[in-house]
């Protein structure tokens, strides 16, 4: 029976640490190497809620894509949120292992999953790392044919789990896009990259105000794109879960579960 250290360097083969960002923390955050595992919960976020399913499940072992302790801690009192995580994760026999940034750069990580999602065929790094050319930062490619934006953004919608927050556009509804670029989770950092790629249209999430009012203010000085579609952060990268969960299944045998339950934060939408 494989161990967590097993499972780890089945993880570390694919989605390798040193392609991490340097600010970043990968890795096992709880548990014993050692332990033994039967089942595993593949889920976005390190939150009570997905450990509570985790031990519903009989789960061994949580693979997340976000850390749950990137930042210096003092206390981990169960009467803290990240130490009540941590709490009922030991008490339960349950481990966590984080593949966060490393996941995002890697082939066949989070970035691609999302391009396969939105029909990209063929994806390559929008910025990638070294000479490596499968491996960096969001990907770039054409979807089969070309749609116009609010045909691409009711398929966007429609390959994502559903979110409260949704899939919002900025850009003419009617014009065509041809070439996409992604970046799962927040995306605004990389606008310029995404202007300079010759994108139509840029998918990605947590676009604040003002840059995406900046960048939509330069697209309108020439021909209106890149487009902006902006997604749920959660969303944009649950869809990694299913490729790096059958990676581990089919190379260790143990049983796999994605998580369903929404950690996005937010619950309702209004509008007039
Ligand atoms: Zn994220």
């Amino acid at each position: 029976m494989p161990t967590v250290a097993d499972i780890a360097d089945l993880l570390e083969a694919r989605f390798r640490p040193d392609l991490a960002e340097p600010w970043d923390v990968n890795g096992l955050a709880v548990g014993d190497p050692s332990a033994d595992v039967r089942r595993i919960l593949f889920a976005v976020d390190p939150a009570l809620a997905v450990v509570d399913e985790a031990i519903e499940l009989g789960a061994d072992l949580i693979v997340t894509h976000h850390p749950l302790l990137l930042r210096g801690v003092t206390s981990v009192a169960s009467s803290t949120p990240k130490g009540a995580v941590v709490h009922r994760l030991i008490s339960s026999g349950i481990a966590l292992y984080t593949a966060h940034t490393n996941a995002d750069a890697a082939a066949g990580g989070v970035c691609d999953a999302l391009a396969a999602a939105v029909g990209v065929v063929d994806p390559v790094p929008l910025i990638p790392a070294g000479q490596a050319g499968a491996e960096g930062t969001g990907r770039i490619g054409m979807l089969a044919g070309p749609l116009t934006l609010g045909e691409f953004a009711q398929a966007v919608a429609g390959a994502l789990p559903p979110t409260e927050h949704g899939v919002r556009v900025a850009g003419d509804l009617d014009g065509l896009v041809s070439t996409v670029a992604v970046v799962g989770g927040a995306g605004d950092s990389f606008l310029d990259a995404v202007r300079v790629s010759g994108a139509d249209v840029y998918v990605t999430a947590d676009l604040r105000h003002h840059p995406a009012s900046e960048a939509r203010e330069l697209a309108e000085l020439g021909d209106g794109r890149p487009y902006l579609v902006d997604v749920s952060h959660y969303a944009s990268e649950w869809l990694w879960l299913a490729d790096a969960a059958e990676h581990v299944a089919d190379a260790a045998g143990v049983d796999v579960t994605v998580s369903t339950l929404s950690t996005d934060p937010w619950t309702a939408r209004f509008s007039a």
